[in-house]
């Protein structure tokens, strides 16, 4: 019996999940096909449901469905839990587990692409949206010694810093956008938001730290296509050094294959075929 496992999302545009996540099925040899499940919220549950037939291994989940799904499983995991979104579903049996495995790709991507030591850092977020939630979370984990969360909405940001310093050691606040001046001498400075996502509602646009992008200072964008946007062409003329978002999509989408299949995910090879499927 062939084995299904899919992207649940709404619109769901063009996601490279597929073909990454497929590419590694093949590798291994493993009898599976990966699927598109375009969801309005309305289907969302039954969606849910189907997803406990035994030919399914599981599921991604995208936006606008990560927080919302949460209380149709049966099961969600402590990482899950505190970052309040879950992106990946594993189906044992019948029974859902709601995991996340964005955070884990965030860092991942940090130490294994930039070579960035997280411990004692200071950081600043832009955006509190499910990205950003998991972003925070991810380097509080890996010991940054300060983060500060600036967002559009100003108290979306104060919430996750207070979630953040509740449950772990880093310093946090939060604030608006206009709350980036006392930031400087920040180590790292993460893109969250969708400015400068092609086809978002911003394309052009860059987050308000052009005062902060220097020598000595690493900037990365979530965002991944375009692979070079608006802030990391500016932050790479200013001297910093750039991280753009596709090592995180490729590493979460990484530890959501070791979930479905206890396999140790092909990597390089999904690495390549998301850049493939970006161009
Ligand atoms: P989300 O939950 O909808 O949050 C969107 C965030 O962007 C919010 O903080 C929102 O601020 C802010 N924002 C949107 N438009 C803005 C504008 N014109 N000016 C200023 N702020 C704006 O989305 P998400 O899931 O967190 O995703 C955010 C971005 O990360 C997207 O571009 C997504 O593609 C990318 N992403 C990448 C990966 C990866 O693996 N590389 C994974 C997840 C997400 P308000 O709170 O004020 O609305």
């Amino acid at each position: 019996m062939t084995s299904r496992v899919g992207i649940i999302g709404y619109p769901l545009g063009h996601s490279i999940s597929p073909a990454f996540q497929q590419a590694a099925f093949d590798e291994l040899e493993i009898d599976a096909r990966y699927e598109t499940w375009a969801t309005p919220p309305e289907e969302l549950a039954a969606r849910v449901e189907s997803l406990r037939a035994e030919d399914m291994l599981g599921a991604n989940v995208t936006v606008p469905h990560k927080q919302a799904i949460m209380p149709l499983l049966d099961e969600i995991l402590p990482v899950a839990d505190s970052i309040g979104a879950v992106n990946t579903i594993i189906n044992r049996e019948g029974f859902l587990i709601g995991a996340n495995t964005d955070a884990a790709g965030f860092t991942r991507s940090l130490e294994q692409e930039a070579r960035f030591a997280t411990v004692r850092k200071r950081a600043l977020i832009v955006g509190a949206g499910g990205a950003a939630r998991a972003v925070a979370f991810g380097l509080a984990w890996e010991g940054v010694s300060e983060l500060v969360i600036v967002n559009r909405t100003p108290e979306r940001a104060s919430e996750l810093a207070r979630d953040v310093s509740e449950a772990t050691a880093a310093e946090t606040r939060g604030g608006g956008l206009d709350d980036i001046g006392g930031s400087d001498g920040v180590d790292l400075i993460v893109n969250c938001t969708s400015m400068g996502m092609a086809g978002g509602p911003d394309p052009e646009g860059i987050p308000p730290v052009e005062g902060l992008l220097k020598r000595g200072v690493l900037v990365c964008d979530l965002v991944y296509n375009p692979q070079q946007t608006p802030l990391l062409a500016l932050a790479r003329e200013r001297g910093a050094r750039v991280l753009g978002g596709i090592g995180m999509l490729v590493y979460q989408g990484a530890a959501a294959f070791e979930f479905w299949t206890d396999r140790e995910p092909p990597e390089d090879i999904m690495y390549s075929v998301a850049l493939k499927a970006l161009m």
